[in-house]
C-alpha cells in the first residue's frame, strides 16, 4: 500500500470522505486522491515522492508557481513579528490601497477569509444597499457554499431557487433566481417580472466551475445595462479571474465596471484570504459605518495579507508576466485543440488566458447545458491516465485548468506528448 493509500484509509475514519473540501476526494473520477507533501514551481511531490506536473495551482493562487521565493521570504519574516493580533495593521491599509489602485471600480475594500466569505458579504451589502432581496445567478456558477447560493444548477430557467444541499431551508434560497449563462433573454425575462425586487446580478465574468466558459460578445455589457436600467448592482464574482487575466482581472479584461466585485484564491498569495469592495457610496453601508453588519476575528490576518501582497507587488511590477502567461497558455490550449484534431477527436476546448479546459464533447461550450453535454467517464479515463504519467489535472470535467508563470516551455511540451500519447493510444 503507498502512504497516499494509507493516509487515505485512516481520513476517511475521522474526515468526511477523508477531505476538507469535497473535489479533493477525487472521487469523480473514481479515484483516490494523492496525499501531497511539498510543492515547488510547476511541481507537487506527494507521500510517496512521485512527482507531479500541477494544472490546479492550489486552484489559482500559485500564478507565480509554488514556493516562490519573495512571496515565501516575506511570509516568514511577516511571521516573526507575530501571526494575528486582532487589531488594526499598517499592512491592511496597504492591501487595501494596492487593491484600489489596480482596479478603478473599487474605491472601498473590505478583507475576509475565502471566497465564500466574499460574496455572501457581497450579497448581503448589495441587497443592503438597494433594500431589495431578489438576486440573479447562473446556473452552472459556483459562489462559494452559503446557503443562498448553492442554487441547483439543473433547475430550470425560470425555475425559483430549490436548495442544491441538504440543510438548506427553501427560505434560504427562494430569492435566489436562476438564469442560463451567455443567454440574456433569460435575464431579461426575470428584471421583467420583478425587476424592482432583484438587488443584484451576480455572475462569473468567465465561468470557471463548470469547465471554462468565456462570456459571449455582447453577454456581460447587456447585464451591466440591465442592471443600470432597473437599478440592480452588478456583481463580478473575480474570486478564480481577479488577478488571473490581467492585474485588473476580468473587469479590465473585458473593459466593464461592476459595482462590487469579490476576490478570493490569488489575492492570499495561497494563504486563505477573500475580499469585497467596489464603489465608495455601496461599501459605506458595510458595518460599522453603515447597517450592513460583516465581521472577522482573522479577516485581514498580517501573514495572509504579506503573502498576497508580496505576490500581487510582484505582478503589478511585472506587467509583461502576464502577456507572457496568456502567450504561453494561448500556445498550449491550441496545440491541446491540434493533437486531437489529429487524432480525429471532436472534442473542444476552451480558454481564456491561463484558464482553459478540455471539454469531452463535440458541442461548442457556452453554458451548462452544453457543458453537461461532456462525456465524464471519458475525461475520467484521460485524468486518471495523465496521473499515471505524473501530470496532476482537476480531478473533474467541470474544473479549470490553470497555468502558472513557472509552466515552463520544456514543461507544457512534455504535457502535450502525454495528451498526445493518451489520444493517439487505443
Ligand atoms: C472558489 C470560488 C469561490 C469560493 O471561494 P472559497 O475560498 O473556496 O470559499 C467563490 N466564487 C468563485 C468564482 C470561486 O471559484
Amino acid at each position: 500500500m503507498t502512504k497516499s493509500e494509507a493516509l487515505f484509509q485512516e481520513a476517511v475514519k475521522i474526515i468526511p470522505g477523508g477531505v476538507n473540501s469535497p473535489v479533493r476526494a477525487f472521487r469523480s473520477i473514481g479515484a483516490t486522491p494523492k496525499f501531497i507533501k511539498s510543492a515547488k514551481g510547476a511541481y507537487l511531490f506527494d507521500e510517496d515522492n512521485n512527482q507531479y506536473i500541477d494544472y490546479i495551482g492550489s486552484w489559482g493562487p500559485m500564478i507565480l508557481g509554488h514556493g516562490q521565493k519573495e512571496v515565501l521570504d516575506s511570509v516568514v519574516d511577516a511571521c516573526k513579528c507575530g501571526l494575528s493580533f486582532g487589531a488594526a495593521t499598517g499592512i491592511e491599509v496597504e492591501m487595501a490601497k494596492l487593491v484600489c489602485e489596480l482596479l478603478p471600480s473599487i474605491e472601498m475594500v473590505r478583507m475576509v477569509n475565502s471566497g465564500t466569505e466574499a460574496v455572501m458579504s457581497a450579497i448581503r451589502t448589495a441587497r443592503g444597499f438597494t433594500r431589495r432581496s431578489k438576486i440573479i445567478k447562473f446556473t452552472g456558477c459556483y459562489h462559494g457554499h452559503s446557503d443562498g447560493l448553492l442554487v441547483k444548477a439543473g433547475s430550470g430557467v425560470m425555475t425559483e431557487g430549490i436548495p442544491d444541499s441538504l440543510g438548506v431551508p427553501l427560505g434560504c434560497t427562494q430569492d435566489t433566481l436562476s438564469a442560463n449563462y451567455n443567454d440574456l433573454d433569460s435575464v431579461k425575462e426575470h428584471f421583467h417580472r420583478c425587476g424592482e425586487e432583484i438587488a443584484a446580478v451576480i455572475v462569473e465574468p468567465v465561468a470557471a466551475n463548470m469547465g471554462v466558459v468565456p462570456p459571449l460578445q455582447g453577454f456581460l455589457e447587456g447585464l451591466r445595462d440591465l442592471c443600470d436600467t432597473y437599478g440592480a448592482l452588478l456583481i463580478f464574482d473575480e474570486v478564480i479571474t481577479g488577478f488571473r487575466l490581467g492585474i485588473d482581472g476580468a473587469q479590465g479584461y473585458y473593459g466593464i465596471t461592476p459595482d462590487l466585485t469579490t476576490f478570493g484564491k490569488i489575492i492570499g498569495g495561497g494563504m486563505p484570504v477573500g475580499a469585497y469592495g467596489g464603489k465608495r457610496e455601496i461599501m459605506e453601508i458595510v458595518a460599522p459605518l453603515g447597517g450592513v453588519y460583516q465581521a472577522g476575528t482573522l479577516s485581514g490576518n498580517p501573514i495572509a495579507m504579506t503573502a498576497g501582497i508580496t505576490q500581487l507587488t510582484i505582478l503589478k511590477e511585472h506587467p509583461e508576466y502576464y502577456l507572457e502567461l496568456n502567450k504561453k497558455a494561448d500556445k498550449f490550449y491550441k496545440k491541446i485543440q491540434d493533437i486531437l484534431q489529429k487524432e480525429g477527436y471532436p472534442y473542444k476546448v476552451n480558454h481564456v488566458g491561463s484558464l482553459g479546459c478540455l471539454y469531452f464533447t463535440e458541442t461548442e461550450v457556452i453554458d451548462y447545458e452544453s457543458a453537461k453535454t461532456s462525456d465524464t467517464k471519458a475525461f475520467a479515463n484521460y485524468c486518471n491516465y495523465m496521473m499515471e504519467q505524473g501530470i496532476y489535472l482537476a480531478p473533474s470535467q467541470f474544473e479549470a485548468m490553470f497555468l502558472s508563470l513557472a509552466h515552463t516551455d520544456e514543461i507544457l511540451e512534455k504535457t502535450l506528448e502525454m495528451i498526445e500519447q493518451y489520444f493517439c493510444r487505443k
